[in-house]
């Protein structure tokens, strides 16, 4: 059979790609990899190139079969394509706790690392990584311990699977039909557009609502009609639980405490106290007590000034609000205070225009040259395919998918396809897939977005310029690849930061109509609305942060109100907001359920303060796209990828550690001292 997967001379076939082809391509190459690994154990080498390069060569094919498969469940999942996933997860799983648990490899490795002399620092930081990841896979453990340690690996993935797909479901069979018109009062004119043509589709009068995050966004936000924002609230912050519209459904109460028994269960087996000190054992951050210090540091003066923040908004209402006004009256006020609205905004940020000027932007910060380019093949007609160029040729190319549809999960991610390497003399470029959510066009108008959506452009691409903007060469530590999990939202928040830069918003702004430049006026409330209720998000992400961590610092009580009695802990010490009881967010926090994130949360907000310090440096230069900085930047923190430890590549860059000052400074927490 020719299998599209297993064809790796040209970029993915997507069209060809069929549900069938799965399993059978992942079969053969696992196969093949157990053949590899046979004859590297048992030819007992000691060197690279007879034991880490096979290796390595195996995974990147692994990899490049895979990625097409994981994306294509991601943005055009059917039935089908799912089933045949699901049965390969616990197949990889299997393998991946297989070769992490093999003995003569484990013994091989160490060989390698014994003559270690004529490696390079890349290669080195190669062994580093396998021999811990060895270890933390129970590479030591007996072989009751051992086999009991796979099990749990193997059916967590299948729990979090589970998780993802209750979340999608339940998500996509909530709908509000619309009929009085009078309740779309305040509602931005392309949503109600989009509810239109889909009531159209259905053969329905007025206007059908979708649960996809633009739609819940836009209700909360905009709606006047505050019963239409109670039921969106309770449907969304309901999804996959045991309250709401569709409660007990799709609950997702089980699987959540199933994996949070499981990981910790494995957490032990390999003799850490908690998931959260296994968790941390591949992270930038010392010790559960060095992360918790780190949120408390960040907690302390947050919260009364979201507080402060809360109060204004209340002000504001004249009444005590729910969770589900505060949205709306915060666009209230925001709307008084600098006269904007996220729609205001909406007009001067066509997509195209915001990608060019995107681009435009990398290119003169890092001297590269960005250009459209036509794939072999597409999963969907509205994705482009670029290639990045330099004076040394082709760096990588990227696919980007912007808009929500159905069938396609919510949020916005980056991910790679094909990771950078080098076999022989045959170097891989590296492919990354960018995709986001954002509203499509409706209309005679042109898919626009609003200023938050061009920053979440700015951070995936951040990411994607990390992929593909690597000069190492080793798959492993290639790119994201091997970068500690606290770091790697740093070159993504760091990218975040220009789009608020009065130099760069003329290059990426333009009104869609008139080809107008922004108004003075709107870029300067425009920025000062930056600081706008930022106390409250802060203490929003250190609220899941602490609630994830602690979730996993301790074993659930066997009562089944453990999830819901540490949320309420952690909101009494940190949140604002007073939560309906029927709030079930936890139910789809993908993040930590579905997702890598599990003891991890409080990355964000430490790599936020990584890419506040780093841009610190930008923000104090004559000029803030300064190329000499630029280079600076990827030499030391893009290029390197996994190859340096994070701290290490921060120091190179800023010349000393970071302090969470910057942050502070820059959400208007702390005065500018
Ligand atoms: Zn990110």
């Amino acid at each position: 059979m020719d299998n599209p997967l297993l064809d790796h001379s040209t970029l993915p076939r997507f069209a060809a790609i069929s549900p069938e082809h799965v399993e059978p391509a992942l079969d053969e190459l696992l196969a093949a990899n157990r053949r590899v690994v046979e004859q590297v154990t048992g030819a007992g080498g000691a060197t690279w190139d007879s034991v880490v390069a096979p290796l390595e060569a195996m995974d990147h094919r692994l990899g490049r079969m895979w990625a097409p498969v994981g994306h294509l469940n991601a943005v055009v999942n059917t039935p089908e394509l799912r089933a045949a996933y699901n049965r390969c997860l616990p197949k990889l799983s299997a393998y991946g706790t297989e070769l992490k648990q093999n003995e003569a490899l484990f013994a091989a490795f160490r060989r390698v690392a014994e003559g270690h002399g004529s490696l390079d620092p890349a290669q080195r930081k190669v062994l580093e990584h396998a021999l811990r990841d060895f270890r933390l896979a129970g590479v030591a453990l007996s072989g009751e311990e051992k086999a009991r340690f796979k099990g749990l690996m193997e059916e967590l993935a299948t729990l979090q699977a589970r998780f993802e797909e209750n979340l999608l479901d339940a998500t996509h069979a909530w709908k509000k039909h619309v009929l009085e018109e009078a309740r779309l009062a305040g509602l931005p004119p392309g949503l109600v557009d989009r509810a239109r043509e889909a009531a159209t589709a259905e053969n329905l009068e007025g206007w059908l609502f979708t649960l996809d995050f633009p739609s819940y966004h836009g209700v909360l936000t905009h709606a006047e009609d505050r019963e239409l924002r109670r039921e969106f609230y309770e449907a969304w912050v309901t999804r996959a639980s045991d309250r709401g519209p569709h409660a007990g459904r799709w609950d997702n109460t089980p699987v959540m405490e199933r994996i949070l028994t499981l990981r910790h269960e494995a957490s032990t087996l390999l003799g850490f106290a908690n998931y959260a000190e296994y968790s941390l054992a591949t992270k930038m951050a010392g010790s559960p007590a060095e992360v918790i210090a780190f949120l408390d540091e960040l907690a302390t003066p947050s919260r009364p000034a979201a507080q402060r923040e809360l109060a204004e908004v209340v002000e504001l209402a004249g009444r005590p609000l729910e969770a589900w006004d505060i949205p709306f009256y915060s666009e209230r006020l925001r709307r008084d205070r600098f006269a904007i609205s996220d729609e205001t905004l909406r007009p001067w940020f066509p997509t195209e225009r915001v990608l060019a000027g995107l681009f435009r932007l990398t290119e003169t910060l890092f001297d590269i040259e960005i250009r459209q380019a036509q794939p072999p093949d597409s999963w969907h007609r509205d994705v482009g395919y670029y290639e990045i160029v330099d004076g040394e040729g082709l760096r990588g190319s990227f696919y980007v998918d912007l808009y929500a549809r159905s069938r396609k999960r919510g949020g916005a991610w980056m991910d790679d396809c094909v990771g950078r390497a080098r076999f022989d003399d045959e170097v891989h470029r590296p492919v990354a897939f960018l995709v986001c959510n954002f509203m499509p066009a409706s209309g005679k108008r042109p898919p626009l977005l609003t200023h938050d959506e061009v920053v979440t452009l700015f951070h995936e691409f951040g990411h994607t310029l990390h992929h593909l903007l690597t000069r190492i060469d080793y798959p492993s530590v290639s790119g994201i690849n091997g970068v500690a999990w606290d770091a790697v939202e740093l070159p993504s928040q760091f990218l975040e930061n220009f789009a608020w830069e009065p130099e760069v918003l003329p290059m990426i702004s333009g009104h869609y109509d008139t080809g107008e430049p922004l108004p003075q006026d709107l870029l300067e409330r425009l920025l000062e609305s930056r600081q706008f209720q930022t106390a409250m998000q802060m203490v929003r992400q250190l609220e899941f942060a602490m609630f994830d961590f602690h979730l996993h610092s301790a074993p659930l009580p066997p009562d089944g109100q453990g999830m819901e009695s540490i949320l309420a802990d952690v909101r009494s010490r940190v949140a604002v907001v007073d939560y309906p009881d029927f709030n079930r967010f936890a139910h789809g926090f993908s993040h930590i359920f579905g997702g890598g994130y599990a003891a991890g949360y409080y990355s964000y907000k430490w790599a936020e303060v990584l890419s506040a310090d780093a841009y610190e440096a930008f923000a104090d230069a004559d000029r803030v796209v300064d190329p000499a900085l630029g280079q600076r930047f990827l030499r030391h923190v893009l290029e390197v990828g996994g190859s340096v430890d994070a701290m290490d590549a921060f120091i190179a860059f800023r010349g000393r550690r970071p302090t969470p000052e910057a942050l502070l400074r820059q959400a208007g927490i702390l005065g500018d001292g």
